[in-house]
């Protein structure tokens, strides 16, 4: 579990961006993180993976050993393909080629990206490549797994896909924060965490712990091949 206590951060220069802000993340729940352009969803990620240390408060990381990143931007080798940016990480753990392959086609099957999977990097859309790297993250297994921004570059129809999936990797026990501003990754998340609340002076400021709870969602048939 990730127990958040009394968090509060601002940059040298800028106004605090929130304050107040205690939560527990538990493994097998994914966690929304929500609120305007600018608000700390970002920031709040990497206060989450200890990068940046808070203002105020304290983050407690109990058993994340582990901690995996999905960047908004997608990046690669663009002449390696698709398959091998996933097969790699896994290689790398010792995995024996032909397992490594199995998984990662799973973890791509997951976020419907099969069909790519020998194409060069460089030959990869947008929306692809980020499909890409939520394949190798959900791959590698952490304990929890940061996801800033996941469907700023899809369709409609492929976000609400891929919001599904990430709301679904709760079965797998680990713990996803996702920041977001699509309404549709929102509510497929267990829960919620919308900085407005815990803006200075907000509604709700001293008032910590106000998180939204939805009902669990089933894993889907998908999710058991991984
Ligand atoms: P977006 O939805 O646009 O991605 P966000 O909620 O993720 O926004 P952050 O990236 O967390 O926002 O940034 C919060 C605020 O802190 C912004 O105003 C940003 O300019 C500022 N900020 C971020 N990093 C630093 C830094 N290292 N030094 C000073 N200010 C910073
Ligand atoms: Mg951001």
């Amino acid at each position: 579990a990730v127990v958040v206590t009394d968090l509060a951060h601002r940059f040298p220069g800028t106004d605090t961006l929130f304050e107040h802000l205690t939560c527990t993340l538990l493994p097998g729940e994914t966690v929304a993180v929500c609120g305007p352009s600018g608000c700390g969803k970002s920031t709040l990620l990497s206060i989450l993976a200890g990068w940046e240390k808070p203002a105020a408060g304290t983050v407690e990381r109990h058993g994340i050993a582990r901690v995996g990143w999905v960047f908004q931007n997608p990046y690669g080798v663009p002449e390696r393909t698709a398959l091998d940016h996933v097969v790699f990480p896994l290689l790398a753990k010792g995995e024996r080629r032909g397992t490594a392959e199995r998984e990662a086609l799973d973890a791509m099957g997951l976020f419907d990206l099969k069909y790519a999977a020998d194409r060069p990097f460089s030959a990869l859309s947008g929306g692809e490549a980020q499909r890409l790297m939520l394949a190798r993250a959900v791959c590698s297994r952490p304990d929890m797994l940061l996801v800033d921004e996941p469907t700023a570059q899809l369709d409609t129809r492929t976000a609400h896909s891929v919001s599904h999936v990430l709301g679904n990797l709760a079965g797998q026990g680990m713990i996803v924060v996702v920041a977001t501003h699509d309404p549709d990754t929102r509510d497929a998340c267990q829960r919620i965490i919308d900085l407005a609340d815990y803006a200075p002076g907000g509604a709700l400021s001293g008032e910590p712990g106000d998180d939204q709870a939805a009902p669990a969602m089933a894993s889907t048939p998908a999710m058991a091949s991984i």
